[in-house]
């Protein structure tokens, strides 16, 4: 297993008078023993990029588009985002899944042209409460997993991230044993389909977490790291989920 990986996500929040945050985190990570990855939004990844200048904080995109160029107006590409200084881009969100109904294979798609441009996609997958509630949660989040991933997935381009719906922006946060009963199956469903090559790609939990949850969500097993969504806007709260799992 590779070093452990906490990502932010900022949605669409965040202008230049934000890049402060991202300075103060700087500052505070300069030699951190974990990743730690950034995703502004689209407008503010080349100067989030500048501003980090040679610091080990990387910066990614929230989405890309599965074509490299072309007719696809309001669209980034990967290459786009790798050239603005991007390294990570995140596919799938489960946001995009429903506001811009996104299916599996357009995620795989894009999964694909991440890889192609050098970008490491973090993928995103869950189940809504209704599935859970019927009890297909494993069989939901094993579905997506088959079929977001493309075939040549790796330990170093992939990150798969666990993002029940309900949990997300709602304080709501699964148990421990429900985290780990999901990240087990998913690291069994990659396992099966990447051999050992599975161990090494890391499995993110992502759903409210704050700096109070954090401690307890880090040491499920096969958790390693979070994406984090409302908590990473402020560097004084994302800084204490990074001190967790450090
Ligand atoms: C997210 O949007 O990926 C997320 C996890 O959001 P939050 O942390 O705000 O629930």
């Amino acid at each position: 297993m590779g070093r452990k990986l906490v990502a932010g996500n900022w949605k669409m929040n965040g202008t230049n008078a934000d890049l402060k945050e991202i300075e103060a985190l700087g500052i505070a990570w300069a030699a951190p023993r974990v990743d730690i990855v950034v995703c502004p939004p689209a407008t503010l990844v080349s100067r989030m990029a500048f501003s980090l200048g040679g610091q080990p904080i990387r910066v990614g995109g929230q989405d890309c588009h599965a074509a490299a160029s072309g007719a696809h107006t309001g669209d980034i590409s990967a290459e786009m985002l790798k050239e603005a200084g991007a390294r990570y881009v995140i596919v799938g969100h489960s946001e995009r899944r429903a506001d811009h109904h996104e299916t599996d294979e357009m995620v795989r798609a894009k999964a694909e042209a991440a890889h192609k441009a050098g970008l490491t996609a973090i993928v995103c997958l869950g189940e809504s409460m209704e599935q859970r509630e019927a009890g297909e949660t494993l069989d939901v989040v094993s579905g997506q997993l088959a079929a977001s991933l493309p075939e040549g997935a790796t330990a170093a381009n992939t990150v798969v991230a666990y993002e029940p719906i309900w949990a997300i922006g709602t304080g709501k946060v699964p148990s421990t044993e429900q985290i780990a009963e999901v990240h087990g199956a998913l690291r069994a469903k990659l396992k099966e389909r990447f051999g050992e090559e599975a161990e090494g790609i890391r499995l993110l939990y992502g759903g409210s977490v704050k700096p109070d949850n954090a401690t307890e969500i880090f040491a499920v097993e096969n958790v390693d790291g979070a994406l984090v969504g409302g908590a990473s806007l402020k560097s004084t709260d994302f800084s204490p989920i990074i001190s967790a799992l450090e």
